[in-house]
C-alpha cells in the first residue's frame, strides 16, 4: 500500500484518502498556485495505526523518502542547525471537523536549530525563541499529554517577572528563559527531556495527530454530525512559512464571494505580522482584506488572481487561508466554503447566471434540510437584539415565552394561555408533558442527540441545548453574571442556538409566503425567492418520484396542493370521528344489535361522504388515497381510569346511569395490553360488520357526486395493517360489490390497494399484489414492528441513549433504516411488481418527508412519497436531487 502522497500526486477528488485539506492542497499545487511544499499521509495509514495501536509497517520508510523530496524542494534539511527546515503537522479528515483534532507547528526546532532559525529570520532571536517555546508547548500538550495549564502558568509567571501584560512584550532573553521553564515542565510530566531529534519529533507528532481522531471531543462531534467513526484522519506535513517575521509578513482568510449573498467582491480579513492562530484567537483587530492593497499591492493582486482561478476551477464559493512571508504569498488551505441556507440557494442561482454551473449541478448545491430551514419563521433581527448566550441549535424555529424551570410549571402557565420556555439543565422522560406545553426548550447540557434535542425534534418544537454558560437554579438562571428569573421573557432561536432576553419579534418565512402564493409582488424578485423558484421548478422537471401529501381536511389538501403536492397519499379517516362525532362512534361501539349498529353507521355515512367530497374537490383531477379506519376503536372511548372513577362517584351519590355502566363494561371488555398489536386496521373491518362498507360507500358516493359536478375524482381505497392476502381479498370482495352498485355508469374509477406496514405483508408481497392495485408503505408501523419497539413510547424513553451510544446515527422513525426496514421495502417492491407489473408503489409514513429517505425511495424505484403538507417542498426538492 502507498501511504504517503506528495502534494503533486493528489487531487481534489481524493478526499477519502487524503482528507479535505490534503486533497485541496494537492489540487492547488497542481494548478500551479504557491503552496508550500509538503506531503500527505493517508487516512488509511491512520486507520491501521489506530487498529494496531502501534506503528504501521513501511510507513516510516515512505515518510523518509517524501521528506527527502521535501528537503530537496526547499533546499533545507529538517532541523538543520545551520539552516533548518521546519514543518507543520496538520490533521485533515474527509469531512471538516473544525478544531476537533490536533496540529503541531514548528517541528524541527531544537536547542541548536533555534539559532539557525534566527539567522534565517535576519538575526531575529525573539522570533526564533518564541517559535521554539510554541513548539514545546504544542508538542507537550498534543503529543505527550502535558496539562496545558502548566505551560500557561509558566508563561504567566514570565510576564509577572518581567512586569508586563502582553505576550508580545516578552523579549528574546525572556523567551529563552521561558523555553528553559517549559522544558522543565515537559520533563517533569513526561519522564524524559524534550526530544531534540527532528525526525523523531516528526514521527511522534504524526502519531499524535492520528490519535487525535479518537479524542473525546472529536468522537462527540462525529456522533453529532453523523460522521462515520472509522474514517480516520489524514496528516499533512507542510513546510512552515511565517507570517510573523515583520510588517511585510502577515496572515489572512478570504472568501471568493460573499458567503451570505453570493455577490462577487473582496471578502476577508488580514492581520499583519501574525500567525494563523492569532487571527482565530482574535488577539488583535484584523483589517478588512481590501486594506491589503495598500500594504502589499503585489501580494494583493496575486491573491485576487488566485481567487479567480479557484472559482473558475471549483465553480463554487471557496474559502481560503493564506500567509505572506516577507512579501511572498503562500496558500495554506482552500475548500468549498460553508454558507447559510439562504446563501446556498442564492449562490447556486448566481453561479447559473454567471454560466459557471448548470441547473442540474445547482440542484446538488442545495438540500432539503436547507429548504426546511428557510420555511421556519425566523426572528426579525432588524432591532439588533444582543444574544445573552448561545447553545446548540437542536431543533429549528423561533420561540419566545416566559421562563419556567419545571415541567409542572410549564403545564400550569401554558394552561393559562401564557407561552413558556422550559429551561432545564437537561431533560428526562419525566419532563415530557412540560416539553409539550412549552413553546420551546432550553438546556445547559447535552448536544444534538441529548434527550431534549431528540424529543423536541420529534415534536417539531424549537430547542436550544448545551448552552453551557448558563447556570440553571431553582427559580432563576444566570449567564455570565446576568440573572434571569422565572417569569422573565426570553426568545430562543433553534437554528442558530442564540438566546435573547425579552421578546424578539417573529417574521414569517418569505419562502413559505412564496409557496402559498401570497408574497407581495414587490418581493417576487427577491434573490432568495427567485432562486427557490428556479431550483424547485427544475427539481420537478427532473424527478421521477412524485410527491403527494398526507391530508385529511380540505384545508390541508388545498395548502399541500399550493405547495406542489400531486395528490393525497394518505387521508386518515379516524380524525373524522372525533369531536361531535365521537358520540356516534360510541353508539356504534355500544350497539346491542344489528339495528342499533346500522343506525349509528347510517348517521355517520353522510358526514363521511361530505368529508370526502370536500377533499376530492380540492384535489380535483389528482389521486386521493383514502385509508379505511385504522386505530383500535377504544381510542374513541373515555379512558378506563376516568370512567371507573366517574361511575364510582356517581354510585356514591346514587346517580348511577345505565349508559355509563354499559360504557364501563364495554371499555373493560375492549381493553388491550398492546393496542398497537391488537384489534385495529383490517382486523376491525373483518370483525365489525358494516364499518368498512359504510366508508367505502361514502367514498364512492362522494366521487360520483364530484363527477356529477363535472369534476374528475380519482379515489383510491386503502386497507390498513394487512398481513395476509386473504384479509385483503375479503375486504375487496365486499368493497367491489358496493362500488359497482354506487358507481354505475358514472365513469368513476376506484382503485383498491393496501398498506404494507406489517413485516409479514412485505414478506408475502407477491401474494398480496394479486389482490392490490397499489401498495403504500406505512413505514411508521413497519419500523415499529420490524424493530419491535413502540413508536409512541420509545423516543423519550431510550432513543437518546441509543443515539449517544451510536447504536443509531438517527432515530429510525425519522430516517429510514436502510438495512432492516429498507430491506423489507425492497423485497416487497420487487416481489409485488413481479407479481403485478405496473403495481403502483408509494410511501405514506413520516419518512416520506425525510431527505435521506426520499433518496432511498428513489433508488428503490417507488412512484411517490407522501408527507405532511409542510414537507412537500422539501420532498420535491430531494426527489429532484435524487434524480440528477
Ligand atoms: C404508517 O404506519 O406508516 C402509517 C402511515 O400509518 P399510521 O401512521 O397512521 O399508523
Ligand atoms: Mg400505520
Amino acid at each position: 500500500d502507498k501511504y504517503v502522497y506528495d502534494f503533486a500526486e493528489g487531487n481534489k477528488d481524493m478526499k477519502d484518502l487524503l482528507g479535505g485539506k490534503g486533497a485541496n492542497l494537492a489540487e492547488m499545487t497542481n494548478l500551479g498556485l504557491p503552496v508550500p511544499a509538503g506531503f500527505t499521509i493517508t487516512s488509511e495509514a491512520c486507520q491501521r495505526y489506530l487498529a494496531r495501536g502501534t506503528h504501521v509497517d513501511g510507513l516510516e520508510e515512505e515518510i523518509d523518502q517524501h521528506l527527502a523530496g521535501l528537503e530537496q524542494a526547499m533546499g533545507r534539511k529538517l532541523g538543520d542547525p545551520a539552516d533548518p527546515l521546519l514543518v507543520s503537522v496538520r490533521s485533515g479528515a474527509k469531512f471538516s471537523m473544525p478544531g476537533m483534532m490536533e496540529t503541531v507547528l514548528n517541528v524541527g526546532l531544537n536547542d541548536e536549530s533555534v539559532a539557525g532559525l534566527s539567522r534565517q529570520a535576519g538575526g531575529n532571536d525573539r522570533f526564533a525563541w518564541d517559535s521554539y517555546r510554541r513548539l514545546i508547548q504544542m508538542f507537550g500538550k498534543t503529543v505527550c499529554d502535558v496539562p496545558g495549564e502548566e505551560f500557561e502558568d509558566a508563561l504567566h509567571q514570565a510576564k509577572v517577572t518581567k512586569g508586563v501584560k502582553e505576550d508580545v512584550q516578552l523579549e528574546a532573553d525572556d523567551l529563552k528563559a521561558l523555553v528553559g521553564a517549559y522544558k522543565k515542565v515537559f520533563a517533569k510530566h513526561v519522564g524524559h527531556d524534550f526530544p531534540q531529534d527532528p525526525r523523531h519529533q516528526l514521527e511522534l507528532a504524526i502519531e499524535a495527530v492520528f490519535r487525535s481522531w479518537n479524542a473525546d471531543r472529536a468522537v462527540l462531534y462525529r456522533r453529532q454530525e453523523r460522521i462515520p467513526a472509522d474514517l480516520g484522519t489524514a496528516v499533512n506535513v507542510v513546510a512552515m512559512v511565517f507570517g510573523n517575521l515583520g510588517p511585510d509578513s502577515g496572515t489572512g482568510v478570504a472568501f471568493t464571494r460573499d458567503p451570505a449573498t453570493g455577490e462577487t467582491g473582496i471578502y476577508g480579513d488580514y492581520l499583519q505580522n501574525a500567525q494563523g492562530e492569532d487571527v482565530v484567537a482574535g488577539i488583535r483587530n484584523t483589517l478588512p482584506l481590501a486594506d491589503l492593497e495598500k500594504i502589499d499591492k503585489k501580494s494583493y493582486d496575486e491573491l485576487l488572481d488566485i481567487m479567480a482561478t479557484l472559482e473558475g476551477h471549483y465553480h463554487d464559493l471557496c474559502d481560503i487561508e493564506f500567509t505572506i512571508e516577507r512579501g511572498k504569498l503562500w496558500m495554506l488551505q482552500t475548500r468549498v466554503g460553508k454558507r447559510t441556507a439562504a446563501a446556498a440557494f442564492t449562490i447556486a442561482a448566481q453561479l447559473i447566471d454567471e454560466g459557471m454551473i448548470d441547473l442540474d449541478e445547482a440542484l446538488t448545491r442545495v438540500s432539503g434540510a436547507q429548504l426546511a430551514q428557510l420555511m421556519f419563521p425566523r426572528f426579525d433581527l432588524s432591532g439588533e437584539p444582543v444574544a445573552i448566550t448561545r447553545g446548540v441549535g437542536a431543533s429549528p424555529g423561533a420561540a419566545a415565552g416566559e421562563v419556567v424551570f419545571t415541567a409542572a410549571d410549564a403545564v400550569a402557565r401554558a394552561a393559562s394561555g401564557q407561552p413558556v420556555i422550559l429551561v432545564r439543565r437537561e431533560t428526562n422522560p419525566d419532563d415530557l408533558e412540560g416539553m409539550i406545553a412549552a413553546q420551546g426548550i432550553l438546556t445547559s447540557r447535552g448536544g444534538k442527540t441529548s434527550h431534549a434535542a431528540v424529543v423536541a425534534r420529534g415534536m417539531g418544537k424549537t430547542c436550544v441545548c448545551g448552552a453551557d454558560r448558563i447556570e440553571v437554579g431553582r427559580d432563576q438562571f444566570t449567564v455570565d453574571g446576568q440573572v434571569v428569573h422565572e417569569g422573565d421573557v426570553i426568545s430562543i432561536d433553534g437554528t442558530t442556538g442564540r438566546v435573547y432576553l425579552g421578546e424578539v419579534p417573529v417574521r414569517p418565512s418569505e419562502v413559505v409566503q412564496y409557496f402559498e402564493g401570497d408574497l407581495e409582488p414587490a418581493r417576487a424578485n427577491d434573490p432568495l425567492v427567485a432562486a427557490v423558484h428556479l431550483l424547485m421548478t427544475h427539481a420537478d422537471e427532473k424527478s421521477t418520484l412524485k410527491v403527494r401529501t398526507n391530508a385529511d381536511t380540505g384545508t390541508d389538501a388545498a395548502r399541500a396542493r399550493r405547495f406542489g403536492a400531486k395528490g393525497i397519499g394518505l387521508c386518515r379517516t379516524e380524525h373524522m370521528f372525533l369531536g361531535d362525532r365521537r358520540e356516534l362512534v360510541e353508539r356504534l361501539i355500544l350497539a346491542h344489535n344489528p339495528t342499533e349498529r346500522n343506525d349509528a353507521l347510517g348517521a355517520l355515512q353522510p358526514l363521511q361522504r361530505a368529508d370526502f367530497l370536500e377533499i376530492f374537490r380540492e384535489m380535483n383531477g389528482l389521486p386521493v388515497t383514502v385509508r379505511l379506519i385504522d386505530p383500535p376503536l377504544h381510542e374513541f372511548l373515555p379512558s378506563l381510569e376516568e370512567l371507573a372513577v366517574q361511575v364510582a362517584v356517581a354510585k356514591e351519590r346514587g346517580e348511577e346511569s345505565a349508559r355509563d355502566q354499559r360504557m364501563l363494561t364495554a371499555v373493560r371488555r375492549m381493553h388491550e395490553q398492546n393496542p398497537m398489536l391488537g384489534l385495529r386496521g383490517v382486523r376491525l373491518g373483518l370483525v365489525i360488520p358494516g364499518l368498512f362498507a359504510m366508508q367505502v360507500r361514502a367514498i364512492a358516493e362522494a366521487a360520483v357526486a364530484l363527477a356529477a359536478e363535472g369534476g374528475h375524482p380519482r379515489p383510491e381505497i386503502m386497507v390498513p395493517l394487512v398481513g395476509a392476502v386473504q384479509e385483503l381479498e375479503t375486504v375487496r370482495a365486499e368493497a367491489e360489490k358496493i362500488i359497482s352498485e354506487v358507481v354505475g355508469d358514472s365513469g368513476v374509477e376506484v382503485l383498491i390497494g393496501t398498506m404494507i406496514e406489517v413485516p409479514r405483508a412485505a414478506l408475502t408481497a407477491g401474494q398480496i399484489a394479486e389482490a392490490a392495485e397499489f401498495f403504500s408503505f406505512g413505514t411508521n408501523d413497519l419500523t415499529q414492528m420490524a424493530w419491535g419497539f413502540s413508536r409512541d413510547d420509545v423516543e423519550g424513553a431510550f432513543f437518546w441513549r441509543y443515539l449517544e451510544l451510536g447504536i443509531f446515527g438517527i432515530s429510525p422513525f425519522e430516517s429510514i433504516d436502510r438495512d432492516g426496514v429498507g430491506r423489507l421495502v425492497r423485497i416487497a417492491a420487487s416481489e409485488g411488481r413481479a407479481a403485478r407489473p405496473g403495481l403502483k408503489l408509494g410511501v405514506c409514513g413520516e419518512h416520506g418527508g425525510d431527505p435521506e429517505s426520499v433518496h432511498f425511495f428513489h433508488e428503490v424505484g417507488l412512484d411517490y412519497v407522501s408527507c405532511s403538507p409542510f414537507r412537500v417542498p422539501v420532498a420535491r426538492l430531494e426527489a429532484g436531487r435524487a434524480a440528477v
